[in-house]
């Protein structure tokens, strides 16, 4: 018997993601269609629609879908723009990106990472999003500037090159914050200087890169 993944998505969708707040339709509509089983090894699909992260390899995890669809909807896309993800992993968070934004771009440091996310999306059809092997925290300056800029993982401090790579109202959503624990802060590019904003707790698995943590703590 086939299990029927769509009715695990659309609880998820009414119960961990608008009985949270969550209310942008893009993203409920992006939450909706993107099947989320597929990101994550045959073994734990029947798990994928869970209240939680789950392992992807290399020690990473594909992040809870509250957390996917939080930082998406503070991007605030209206559809159209140009977005940047650092820590591809499974290719989930891009893959949902990719409903609402024009072009998708997301860097990853494990090559085997980008592989398996590469074949998924391309499986799935999605042809704007573009992936690439390479130290994240240094951005991707070659296709900036971007409208909006997601971080996937949790950094020391805000990555430098990160606020001069976004458009004018640009957003970068990132978690910052101790190895540990981050809070989530959204960084709005202003005409003149920048706004900074707290949105809640979290726990990333750790940016690794010259402006993230070295490879030797934690
Ligand atoms: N967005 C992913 C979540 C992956 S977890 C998803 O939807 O599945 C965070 C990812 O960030 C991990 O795959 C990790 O390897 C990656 N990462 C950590 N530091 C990085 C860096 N400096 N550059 C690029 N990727 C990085």
């Amino acid at each position: 018997m086939t299990t029927d993944f769509s009715i695990s998505r659309r609880q998820m969708v009414e119960r961990q993601i608008k009985g949270r707040g969550v209310s942008d339709p893009l993203v409920l509509d992006a939450m909706l269609k993107v099947p989320r089983h597929l990101f994550v090894e045959e073994a734990l699909q029947n798990q994928a629609y869970g209240d939680f992260p789950l392992p992807i390899g290399e020690k990473q995890t594909i992040s809870q879908p509250y957390m996917v669809a939080l930082m998406t909807e503070s991007l605030q896309l209206g559809g159209g723009e140009k977005v940047l993800e650092i820590g591809t992993g499974s290719g989930y968070q891009a893959a949902v990106l990719a409903q609402i934004a024009s072009r998708v771009y997301t860097v990853e440091r494990f090559p085997a990472l980008a592989r398996r996310a590469r074949r998924v999306i391309d499986s799935l059809h999605y042809n704007n999003v573009n992936i690439k092997v390479d130290d994240g925290t240094l951005g991707w300056e070659s296709e900036a500037p971007f409208d909006g800029i997601v971080v996937t993982a949790g950094a020391p401090s805000v990555p430098e090159s990160l606020p001069d790579q976004l458009a004018p109202g640009g957003r970068l959503i990132v978690p910052v914050g101790t190895y540990g624990a981050q809070v989530l802060k959204r960084i709005t590019r202003k005409e003149k200087g920048s706004l900074e904003e707290d949105l809640l707790d979290c726990r990333f698995v750790p940016l690794i890169g010259k402006h993230g943590w070295n490879d030797r703590q934690g």
